[in-house]
């Protein structure tokens, strides 16, 4: 049976919020719910603003997982022969496998570019081979499990968009409950108020062990993207001054919080480089020299056995 809920006004200034909360006046429905309580004691705009948070949340949750992070696709056989021609020709001289990088020169700054033996390519400046997706990924941030996705050049700001709201989601949902449990402990016992209240302590308790891990995740990611660095060149501590006693310096930074800011969060979306509606090709076509020259046995490929490849 659901009871009648009153016409009259509920907040009465007289009795400091204690009147209306008696089990006559609410069903046992809107006794355990904050959102309800709240809505009804204090104002509509809780229940909106948290709907509206929520879905914020959830579109930038759904975006940074299906939005391509900035994969590169792999070099085609052809490719990846020409390439190994060309490293083949510049260091087959001496016993040892050729050089695998390559340096090139970002703001003043000497970058390595590591080859990637997967993807058959010199990774460009920023990008690393994830593990988990098995592709190379342009602004590697860090492959996130939670998302199911990497987090690239191409998503991190709906991602950090994500953490961001969340961490106000989940400040908001704290904050409400608390007004909560206040409001119906005043004039009767705290503890009977936690009992009559399950749903709540439980919502505080989760909120109150997630908040600060949400909360740091954010401030991580908000001085990440105030210097222009990736969470892998962190980690790697890429930049670092202390690094090998050299002294070195972000060459993508551009020296000024908001600049950055803005570039990381407001630049241009590159396209994205996958076909996702395409067929995989057989990479059989061709025979590939860079397998039957890989140095695997120490021993020295032979020059023109390589020259004789198309
Ligand atoms: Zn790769
Ligand atoms: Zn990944």
């Amino acid at each position: 049976m659901q009871k009648q809920l009153p016409d009259v006004p509920l907040r009465d200034s007289s009795t400091n919020w204690v009147a209306p909360l008696s089990s006559e006046v609410f069903g046992h429905q809107h006794q355990t719910w904050s959102c309800p309580f709240l809505a009804r004691q204090l104002t509509l705009a809780i229940p909106i603003i948290a709907a509206i948070l929520f879905f914020f949340v959830m579109s930038c949750l759904l975006q940074t997982s299906f939005t391509d992070p900035g994969i590169l696709p792999r070099a085609t056989v052809c490719e990846a022969a020409a390439l190994e021609k060309q490293i083949d020709n510049t260091g087959s001289s001496t016993y040892r496998p050729p050089p695998r990088t390559r340096e090139v020169m970002i703001n003043g700054q000497m970058v390595k570019l590591k080859y990637c033996f997967t993807c058959k390519m010199f990774r460009p400046p920023r990008t690393s081979h994830c593990s988990v997706c098995d592709n190379c990924v342009e602004r590697f941030d860090h492959h996130c499990p939670w998302v199911g996705n990497c987090v690239g050049r191409r998503n991190y700001r709906f991602f950090y968009a994500f953490i961001l709201s969340l961490s106000f989601l989940t400040a908001f949902i704290f904050a409400c409950v608390v007004t909560h449990l206040t409001l119906r402990s005043q004039g009767s016992n705290f503890l009977s108020t936690l009992k009559e209240t399950p749903a709540s302590v439980l919502e505080l308790v989760i909120c109150f062990f997630s908040i600060w891990s949400i909360l740091g995740l954010s401030g991580f990611h908000t001085y990440l993207v105030a210097s222009n660095l990736t969470t892998n060149e962190d980690i790697k501590g890429s930049w670092s001054s202390k690094r090998g006693g050299e002294a070195s310096v972000n060459p993508y930074s551009h020296k000024s919080v908001v600049t950055n800011c803005c570039a990381v969060l407001c630049g241009p979306l590159p396209p994205s480089l996958i076909d996702r509606r395409g067929f995989v090709q057989p990479d059989t076509v061709l025979p590939s020299p860079v397998r039957s020259n890989e140095p695997t046995h120490g021993a020295k490929p032979d020059a023109s056995m390589v020259g004789g490849y198309p």
